[in-house]
């Protein structure tokens, strides 16, 4: 039939429950007492000021903070709250107490610029931001009511550490009941084109995701197991395994509020880190570096890969280094809740170096001809297509680009082309989407184009991405300047860089007399992609 389905069967140690009115959070908490998990073990440790929180104190922090937001803020089912903070030991209380009334979480990359948290607040429609101190500014300017994460209040704002104490002798949530068709988050993707757009994941696909990454045998990991997350909680990679997922079988996390290279290590060696979620840029890191840095990594069992492709070379280069550690590719979207495929086992993840690995279990897979939209058989070349139980409901307000993502049937396109095996093995080949990844991070072009566009000297832009062995991608601007004009590859970059965040940057120029485009208006962006090759080699 064309349909791939998992074969990865589902072994898990944690009674699954089944409730259909059960909400994320009091999934999360329930866990948390099951089996031998004390409350005295300790979730999360932050790296620079070593302050750590049991799950104990994130079940009675939950209770006190979910009451604060019901009763004191009147936060209701369905309001939307915004989260903008750097990974904390407070943002999966946060999360959860979030979740735990019924309301609605949307985060975002501290890195985003005023204008572009405006935009995400407007869109999501957000009734209260929670901020980190340092990000306030971004916030103030909306209008929203706003709170901190932590700090003691000047009069102006209350925190979060402040509304825990204020309600510390409250022993449950408030009741507060949910469909499992309900909106849990609200996450921001380009998806296959166009700019950011809201991700709207029900209590049904977080929870799906949970039970097949998190409770799965081949996954989840003994509780004498150290991560460690430089990952953001921003994003529904971090937010999965760190903010929700992990808790559910008791690990202790190592938090980092940004990658550091150095900080790596050594958060490695004092903390005896054994596992480490990675991006391949931080991969790439350690291959170059750590080797000659005389660190001692002999504490890792296991380092992931994901949200971009790990070459080949890198994947065997780290094993040859460091042949005491697993290195597990997975592969995921923000519009499947994170992960899709994964390496149950390191035979064939050792195996298969260029592989993300197999279907999660309940995921099924079509690899469609771009051309006639007919599935193809194993070893052939296509668009991936996805359908399970985590694929998101829908882009917030806008059919247009929902019903161009999911078919009918409910088949997710990924924008990305790559190819099954006989064993079910996946591999990404290539992206098809416009989609540029720049160290993991999202950046959409059409967004760039829209800013290039406000130059009063630019009459027509393209962005594209241009390989980069270090960071994955970087973004490369066409530009059409107005007659006459002598505006300069600089110049251009400044302006870009005014006006995003830090890892959207235009990192090279190129002037060009027209952008070529199809009939129907669309950019021509292959013929721009080759045209960068060919100018690079020629250079
Ligand atoms: P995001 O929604 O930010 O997680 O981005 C999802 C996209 O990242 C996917 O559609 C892929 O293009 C890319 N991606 C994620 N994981 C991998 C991987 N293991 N190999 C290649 N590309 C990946």
């Amino acid at each position: 039939t064309g349909i791939y389905h998992s074969l990865v069967k589902l072994e898990t140690k944690h009674e699954i429950p089944t409730k259909l009115d059960l909400n994320t959070a009091t999934l999360v908490l329930s866990q948390f007492s099951q089996g031998d998990l004390a409350d005295a073990r300790i979730a999360f440790i932050d790296l620079n000021t070593d302050h750590s929180v049991t799950y104990g104190e994130i079940r009675r922090s939950v209770y006190s903070l979910a009451t604060a937001l019901f009763h004191g803020l009147e936060i209701r089912k369905g309001d939307v709250v915004f989260l903008l903070s750097p990974n904390s030991i407070l943002y999966s209380t946060i999360c959860l107490a979030v979740l735990s009334v019924g309301a609605i979480l949307t985060t975002a990359n501290p890195l985003n610029t005023k204008s572009e948290i405006a935009k995400q607040v407007h869109d999501s429609g957000a009734k209260l931001a929670i901020s980190a101190p340092e990000e306030l500014h971004k916030l103030v300017p909306t209008g929203v009511p706003t709170i901190l994460t932590s700090g003691t209040s000047d009069g102006k704002f209350l925190s979060v550490e402040e509304l825990i104490e204020g309600c510390y002798d409250s022993h449950e949530l408030p009741h507060v009941p949910v469909e499992q068709s309900d909106t849990a988050a609200i996450l921001y993707s380009s998806g296959t084109t166009g700019v950011s757009k809201g991700v709207v994941l029900t209590h049904a696909n977080l929870i799906t995701i949970m039970k097949l990454l998190c409770w799965s045998a081949d996954v989840s990991t003994a509780q004498d197991d150290v991560f460690l997350a430089f990952i953001p909680m921003f994003h529904v990679y971090g937010l999965m395994f760190f903010g929700f997922g992990l808790l559910c079988v008791g690990v202790t996390t190592v938090l980092m509020q940004k990658y550091d290279f150095q900080a790596m290590l050594v958060a490695i060696e004092k903390h005896k880190i054994n596992n480490i979620p990675a991006v391949p840029p931080v991969i790439h890191s350690l291959v170059k570096h750590a080797s000659k840095d005389g660190c001692d990594l002999s504490s890792l069992r296991r380092v992931g890969s994901g949200a971009a492709p790990l070459s080949k070379e890198m994947s065997l280069e780290f094993r040859k280094l460091f042949p005491w550690v697993e290195l597990r590719a997975g592969y995921g979207l923000t519009e499947s809740c994170g992960g899709a495929t994964f390496f149950g086992s390191d035979k064939d993840a050792k195996a298969h170096p260029e592989a993300c690995g197999k279907l999660i279990p309940t995921f099924c897979a079509k690899v469609v001809d771009i051309e006639t939209g007919k599935p193809l058989p194993p070893l052939k070349e296509g668009e991936l297509w996805l359908k399970s139980g985590t694929i998101m409901k829908e882009y917030l307000g806008n059919i247009e680009a929902t019903t161009a993502t999911i078919d009918s049937e409910g088949w997710l396109r990924t924008g990305d082309l790559g190819y099954i095996d006989e064993n079910g093995i996946v591999y990404i080949v290539e992206r098809i989407k416009e989609l540029i990844k720049h160290k993991g991070y999202q950046v959409a072009p059409a967004e760039l184009e829209s800013v290039l566009l406000s130059h009063p000297l630019i009459v027509d832009a393209a962005v594209i991405p241009v390989e980069d062995e270090e960071t994955g991608q970087i973004p490369m601007a066409y530009v059409v300047r107005a007659a006459g004009s002598q505006l300069t590859e600089d110049q251009v970059i400044q302006f870009v860089a005014g006006q995003v965040a830090p890892y959207k940057k235009v990192r090279r120029v190129s002037f060009i007399d027209g952008i070529p485009r199809s009939a129907a208006g669309k950019i021509l962006r292959k013929d721009l992609v080759l045209q960068s090759k060919y100018q690079l080699v020629s250079k």
